[in-house]
């Protein structure tokens, strides 16, 4: 059985509020490898001899970098090419952009992406960066990396958000109605993209923008359990170590990359 390839993306220079979010890999694999905890997911899947650490991508790590938006799209790229799925650990958002632009190259028409966040990160710039963690999903769809984007859990999506929302139909579905997501009408290839700060801040306190009223980590099970798949790619991004309290979103995000990687195995 061909191994995930796992890429930590360690920046934070596109954020826009606090930096913290590159250090997120290291503290996502020293939970997942902690002795706090086994490597078997919920339905005892062991996932983690199926999990091809590749370590960091190598990246400067600079606001606005085309350059290491370039390496991280070649990073997935060739994990693409050689037929595995990947699951990338960030980092702040903006690193989805250049990862879907792989899968776009692959995948291009046939993809869906399934996007959990409070925020719909569909500014067309934020402080003047395109390439801002508020934006990786426009640009994104300007870039026509999949066929459909469907985003739960969203509260604070603004004006301009939602006519950016329209002009591509994205499906924004807020936590109140989540119940308006149906896994049933998703078709071919899935990608899922997680933002921590889309759990309630009482579930993962250790991001850089609390927006409390967010979704339990079960309700995130059971998003995930309901993927009809093959789910080829995902991301868990936003841990801001600085942030935590006694590494509880660190384990958070590592119990994710475990149930995430055992969907991956099974709905190959
Ligand atoms: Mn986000
Ligand atoms: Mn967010």
């Amino acid at each position: 059985m061909s191994p995930i390839s796992l890429l930590g993306i360690p920046i934070d220079a596109n954020s826009s509020h606090l930096v913290g979010t590159a250090d997120g890999p290291a503290a996502i694999r020293a939970a997942l490898h902690s002795g706090s905890g086994n490597h078997s997911t919920e339905s005892s899947t062991v996932v983690v001899p199926h999990l091809d650490d590749l370590g960091d991508v190598a990246v400067a790590n600079e606001a606005g970098s085309t350059a290491d938006a370039d390496a991280i799209t070649a990073a997935v790229r060739v994990e693409l090419e050689r037929g595995r799925q990947v699951l990338s650990v960030g980092g702040d958002h903006s690193v989805t952009y250049p990862v879907l632009r792989a899968f776009g190259e692959r995948f291009g028409d046939l993809l869906t992406v399934v996007h959990i966040d409070a925020h719909p990160d569909l500014y067309d710039d934020l402080d003047g960066n395109p390439l801002s963690h508020a934006s990786p999903f426009a640009r994104a769809m300007e870039h026509g990396c999949m066929s459909r984007l469907v985003q739960l859990g969203i509260r604070t999506a603004t004006p301009h958000q939602c006519e950016q929302a329209e002009r591509w139909g994205v499906e924004m579905i807020g936590p109140r109605e989540l119940d308006r997501f149906d896994p049933s009408t998703l078709d071919g290839p899935i990608y899922l993209s997680v933002d921590l700060d889309g759990l309630d801040p009482s579930v993962a306190p250790g991001v850089s923008h609390h927006e409390p009223g967010g979704l339990t980590f079960r309700e995130v099970l059971d998003v995930l359990d309901a993927l009809p798949g093959p789910l080829v790619g995902a991301d868990v991004v936003e841990l801001n170590p600085s942030r935590d309290l006694v590494d509880m979103t660190a384990m958070v995000a590592a119990k994710l990359v475990k149930e995430i990687a055992g969907a991956m195995l099974i709905r190959r």
